[in-house]
């Protein structure tokens, strides 16, 4: 007989678990999601996405590190010469 109840306590546990971690997941999924929409920048120099808040802005271009600002600079004046 107790373990009749003990499987449907464990049973409850497990579905509100499950809800928990379902609703909790969507959230997190569609925030991250909204982020990426409004910040992404792509670096200059390598093409690569970041969030712009991580980005390195210079001369109206955006990096993902400083070396490649510094490259993208070199790049440009090895251009020009
Ligand atoms: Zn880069």
């Amino acid at each position: 007989m107790i373990f009749k109840w003990l499987f449907l306590i464990l049973l409850v546990c497990l579905i509100f678990w499950l809800f928990k971690r379902s609703g909790s997941e969507q959230k997190n999924s569609s925030d991250t999601s909204a982020e990426v929409v409004e910040n992404m920048v792509r670096c200059a120099y390598c093409s690569v996405y970041l969030p712009q808040n991580e980005s390195i802005t210079w001369s109206g271009r955006s990096f993902c590190c400083a070396e490649h600002r510094r490259l993208f600079s070199q790049y440009q004046q090895s251009l020009h010469k």
